[in-house]
């Protein structure tokens, strides 16, 4: 072979490699009109590059956020900088449908970008080149692993029968209370309730009605609540409400109206129409308290008189 023929050949497999490279590319001049778009852009778009040639690329793409894309060029041609995109920051540049059989939960395909500048002769840069990185398999297993670990934090920390607190989350929200509240005195008030003669439903009507009460109660405190409280399942059939910048006089009446709403629901279980009541007891915090627990052991002793004079009451327990 010639030396022509070689440099021929040569020429024909740069073509090729730049047709069936698994990566877009494009060549934009400095007024952003298309020079060049290889057979990636081409499979994805559908554009041929006939089709595109010295079209504007914010004409023919009108998703591209024209005024952030200059933005990212404009160093690129003054400074000779290159320039990236990431998926994080904007999903993609080209809005491609995502046909990926393994990626399937994505729309759109996720990418990421190089923009370097093409030079003439004299060192004056007078293109734009564009690598596109598909990226959808990174991007898609990221945000299912984020949502997952979301889903998963979420788990811990609430109880599966009633979708409050559960214990461990709702103690590290009272500890975090009872830190702030030492640092910035201000007033805050614990609620604890617990079902009244709760065994006896579990021995009448079975466990699983037992199960359907602790849920209903659960709801009704719920929608007693105001955004700021936080509620958990303390135990078996026991409430724990923690009442933020709430006096314990205030709370009372928190606590009362819980209590009435309580008293006057009818809990519907296999065609048994079920009666409970609640018992409550209230502590606010104070000052002398050296830790968290005795604050709880001051709203249980509300709630074990509220036990003792008859149930179905409220008590606020004051410290002598
Ligand atoms: P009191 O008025 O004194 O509170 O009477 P009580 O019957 O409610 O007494 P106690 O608090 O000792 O009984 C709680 C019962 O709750 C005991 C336990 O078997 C039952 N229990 C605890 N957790 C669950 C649960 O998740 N589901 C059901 N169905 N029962 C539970
Ligand atoms: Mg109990
Ligand atoms: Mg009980």
């Amino acid at each position: 072979m010639s030396q022509a023929q070689v440099d021929v050949s040569e020429v024909h497999w740069l073509m090729d490699m730049f047709q069936t490279v698994d990566v877009g590319l494009v060549v934009l001049n400095c007024d952003y009109r298309i020079q060049v778009w290889n057979g990636f852009m081409e499979n994805h778009s559908g554009l041929t590059p006939r089709q595109v040639r010295d079209r504007y690329l914010f004409d023919l793409f009108s998703e591209i956020d024209e005024d952030w894309l200059r933005r990212k060029c404009d160093p690129v041609i003054l400074l000779k900088n290159r320039a990236f995109t990431i998926w994080e920051q904007r999903p993609y540049i080209f809005k491609f449908r995502n046909y990926r059989p393994i990626t399937g939960s994505a729309e759109y395909m996720y990418q990421n970008s190089t923009i370097f500048p093409l030079s003439d002769a004299r060192g004056k840069v007078t293109h734009l080149c564009f690598i596109i990185y598909d990226v959808t398999d990174v991007a898609v297993s990221r945000i299912e692993l984020e949502s997952m670990n979301g889903r998963l934090k979420q788990l811990t920390k609430t109880d599966f029968l009633t979708q409050l607190f559960n214990r461990g989350h709702w103690e590290e929200n009272l500890m975090r209370e009872f830190k702030r509240l030492k640092r910035y005195p201000h007033k805050s008030t614990l609620l604890m309730c617990d079902i009244d003669h709760f065994k006896r439903i579990n021995d009448t009507y079975g466990h699983a009605a037992g199960d359907v009460v602790i849920q209903s109660i659960a709801d009704a405190v719920r929608k007693n609540l105001r955004t700021t409280d936080i509620a958990g399942r303390y135990g078996g059939e026991e409430y724990a409400i923690l009442l933020v910048d709430t006096p314990i006089e205030q709370a009372a009446i928190l606590a009362e109206r819980l209590r009435q709403s309580v008293e006057s629901l009818t809990i519907n279980y296999n065609d048994k129409a079920l009666k409970v009541t609640l018992s409550l007891g209230l502590a606010e915090f104070n000052a002398d308290m050296s830790e968290h627990r005795q604050w709880i052991e001051a709203s249980d002793k509300g709630l074990y008189m509220s036990k003792a004079n008859g149930r179905n009451q409220v008590t606020s327990y004051q410290p002598e």
